[in-house]
């Protein structure tokens, strides 16, 4: 089968997972998941799973990703806010839907790995930053969405602060080692309005930036 026709396979499956906005839908459809995979996997990339890249991480089931892009509810005056870039498929994503992305992740080659496919695809509004997400990043904030994409058993404080009035963050609240609840949260007038959407399994949150080694 060719990369069009497992796309168009991908699309429908998302339909049918109850993804509708068609933004989100054609941002999906606009980026080549198969670059963000290792090279052993590219048959595998318009699978409707996540799937591992190095460092033991992975990249989230496309399901995931557009469900995580809808509840942001986001729009193209926004900047937001990615923690854990890993292949830099999610913030490619996402840069079809916002003003401007930034994205932080802890593993130095990750970032170098993501940003050469930004700048292979054009994909100019993504800015990807080695640090650790969990201090989200104050010469940038506030920031009008935050994404998470690792779980920790509370939303990092920093991260709370960081968000603009009116903003949302969603992110996978949850131990490491069980199912996690995709939460999204609401900065109103400085109150923070919490709502649970999802039943998720991500990888954790892991304070500082990782040592210098090399990839799995
Ligand atoms: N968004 C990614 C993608 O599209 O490939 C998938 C993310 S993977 C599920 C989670 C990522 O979060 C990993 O790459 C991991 O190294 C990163 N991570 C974990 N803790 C972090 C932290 N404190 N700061 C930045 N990145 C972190």
């Amino acid at each position: 089968m060719t990369t069009v026709l497992h796309k168009v396979r991908l699309i429908m499956d998302l339909r049918r997972d109850g993804i509708t906005d068609t933004k989100v839908l054609s941002a999906m459809e606009g980026i080549p998941r198969e670059k963000f995979v290792p090279a052993a996997l590219k048959s595998r990339a318009y699978e409707n799973t996540a799937l591992p890249i190095s460092f033991n991480q992975t990249v989230s089931q496309p399901t995931v990703v557009a469900r995580m892009a809808t509840a942001l509810e986001l729009g193209d005056r926004l900047k937001l806010l990615e923690i854990g870039t890993g292949s830099g498929y999610n913030a490619a994503v996402l840069s079809r839907l916002v003003r401007r992305v930034y994205t932080i992740e802890r593993f130095r080659p990750m970032v170098l790995g993501a940003e050469a496919i930004f700048s292979d695809l054009g994909l100019h509004n993504i800015t990807a930053i080695l640090g650790d997400g969990m201090r989200g990043w104050s010469p940038q904030a506030p920031f009008d969405r935050i994404c998470v994409t690792a779980a920790a058993p509370e939303p990092p404080a920093q991260l709370i602060d960081q968000l603009a009035e009116g903003g949302i963050m969603v992110m996978p609240v949850g131990g490491p080692h069980q199912v996690q609840t995709l939460m999204r949260y609401r900065k109103r007038e400085s109150r923070i309005l919490e709502e649970p959407l999802d039943q998720v399994r991500f990888v954790p949150l892991i304070a500082d930036v990782a040592e210098e080694t090399q990839a799995s």
